[in-house]
């Protein structure tokens, strides 16, 4: 970049290739800004609106192309491989920091770091051996055996019900490191978005109620219905407390359970997340935007919703566009992805002033798309305390 106008023409790489670095991207591009995405898939959908490396993410070669050619990198998923992480930081600079990476990789890391900071969760123990599981057990169950690091879908956790089934649990798992985790009865599941700038500011988005559907997330519901004052400034606490630890710079999620009016976090996530989507349509700024703002060292943008924004993601197939966009308040975000089964291939916001109307909409497009619609989204008690 010219030196004397260092803002013109930067460059953004970014680790992994899929739809948030798609939306990453799409929101650069009226900031000025270019992508370059290193992605070992053929064709991935940040493609479609930047430069592709295909290689994989340890690659030493691409990972130095893509550290000359960018001139601040990001990443798109939380299983980046710290080393690819590091490597880049010694050339430039890497935001989230990729410390951030390596709690979020490891279940018992960010378990400690929530106790560090007297954030509540569910009771848990490490487990490395059947003795400690054994062990563990005796906190109480049903529990779950939670393998630390990421595993692939499923094949992560399992369900403790009673002490007979440890040693089946703990073969299952692959015995692994491990953490052995209470069930919570919660509530409802949430999460909160917080950004931190390069100097240090924060700024959080509203809370928002996520349902899943064999395990993905459907649907995100925001701001979450009856949310509070009080429930609001605890979840900005939490988020407020986990960027500072972690001198966090970008958008961070941080996933939560409500139980008995309070919060419990489960995990984060150190990127954009599927529970920020709404923020496209339904916030000043969304949090593609703001995780660059604040990579590039430039003033966050607003985070509070301007409506009600009912977020429906669209798996396995991509819907007829006259079923979506025959609603009026109906924004339609593909990926351009090939359909599979369960594949997240896009998203629908529907956003607007009156959440009766919102609501109503909501139900509409999920009969079209024959997806069932949660209690709490219904018109009498959908979003009837706290207004945007
Ligand atoms: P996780 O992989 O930790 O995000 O867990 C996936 C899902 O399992 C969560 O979205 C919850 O629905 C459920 N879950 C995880 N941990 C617990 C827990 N301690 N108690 C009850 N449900 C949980």
């Amino acid at each position: 970049p010219d030196p004397a106008q260092p803002w013109v023409g930067q460059r953004v790489g970014c680790l992994g290739g899929g739809q948030l670095g798609q939306m990453l991207a799409l929101a650069s591009l009226p900031l000025g800004l270019r992508f370059t995405f290193l992605e070992p898939q053929e064709g991935a959908a940040a493609a479609a609106v930047g430069r592709q490396l295909v290689g994989p993410y340890d690659d030493p070669a691409l990972l130095q192309r893509l550290g000359e050619e960018s001139d601040l990198v990001t990443f798109e998923f939380e299983s980046v491989p710290e080393t690819s992480a590091a490597l880049l930081a010694e050339s430039g600079p890497v935001f989230p920091p990729p410390r951030a990476l390596a709690v979020g990789q490891d279940r018992l890391l960010e378990k400690q770091l929530f106790q560090s900071l007297r954030i509540e969760t569910a009771a848990y123990a490490e487990v490395g051996s059947p003795a400690e599981l054994a062990a563990a057990a005796q906190m109480g169950l049903p529990a779950l055996l939670k393998s630390r690091r990421l595993g692939y879908d499923g094949h992560r956790q399992c369900l403790v019900l009673e002490a007979s089934q440890l040693e089946q649990a703990w073969q299952e798992l692959g015995q692994v490191p491990s953490i052995l985790e209470r069930l919570v009865p919660f509530e409802r599941e949430l999460s909160v978005l917080g950004v931190r700038g390069r100097e240090g500011e924060t700024a959080t988005y509203p809370l928002v109620e996520n349902h899943h559907q064999e395990g993905i997330l459907r649907l995100t519901l925001a701001p979450a219905p009856q949310l509070t004052p009080e429930l609001q400034a605890e979840a900005t606490a939490i988020a407020g407390a986990l960027l500072e630890q972690l001198e966090y710079v970008g958008v961070l999620a941080v996933e939560l359970f409500q139980m008995e009016g309070r919060l419990l976090a489960n995990e984060i996530a150190p990127r954009v997340h599927n529970s920020g989507h709404w923020t496209i349509d339904g916030a000043p700024c969304s949090q593609f935007e703001n995780h660059l703002r604040a990579g590039l060292g430039w003033p966050l943008g607003g985070t509070e919703n301007s409506g009600y924004t009912a977020m429906l993601n669209l798996l396995g197939e991509e819907p007829d566009p006259d079923e979506v966009l025959t609603l009026p308040d109906a924004h339609l975000h593909l990926y351009g992805k090939e359909p599979r089964p369960r594949r997240k291939l896009g998203h629908v916001n529907i956003t607007g002033e009156d959440p009766r109307r919102v609501t109503a909409q909501l139900k509409a497009l999920a009969k079209a798309l024959r997806v069932s619609v949660p209690a709490s989204a219904d018109p009498a008690s959908y979003w009837s305390v706290g207004s945007p």
